[in-house]
């Protein structure tokens, strides 16, 4: 089946010339960005009009708070998958994903 709801996809890039320390809220999930690299983050909703429900205002898929040398990614639907630049998995909070078991 294919999943009728809503994805979004957010990628950081750390531009710097140090480390960057994203979190992924609110798992409270803690990764480095090494410099140059890429990370992308993934949330679903289940929809399907564009709403999501971390946010009261609608259409915000993403929240981003930025400080100095770390960033906050609140992601807004019910789930969050975290993945280098070239796809490959590196986390997720999906136990309530409505993407997942609606795909095959
Ligand atoms: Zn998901």
């Amino acid at each position: 089946m294919l999943f009728t709801g809503d994805t979004a996809r957010l990628v950081l890039g750390n531009g710097g010339d140090s480390p960057l320390e994203l979190t992924v809220e609110p798992w409270a999930e803690v990764h480095l960005i090494e410099p140059g690299q890429s990370r992308v983050v993934v949330t679903h909703s289940p929809s399907g009009d564009r709403s999501w429900s971390g946010t009261l205002r609608g259409d915000e898929p993403f929240r981003v708070d930025h400080r100095p040398d770390a960033v906050t990614v609140w992601a807004n639907g019910h789930c969050f998958h975290l993945t280098d630049a070239e796809g490959t998995a590196l986390d997720a909070e999906a136990s309530h994903c409505p993407a997942q078991g609606l795909t095959s």
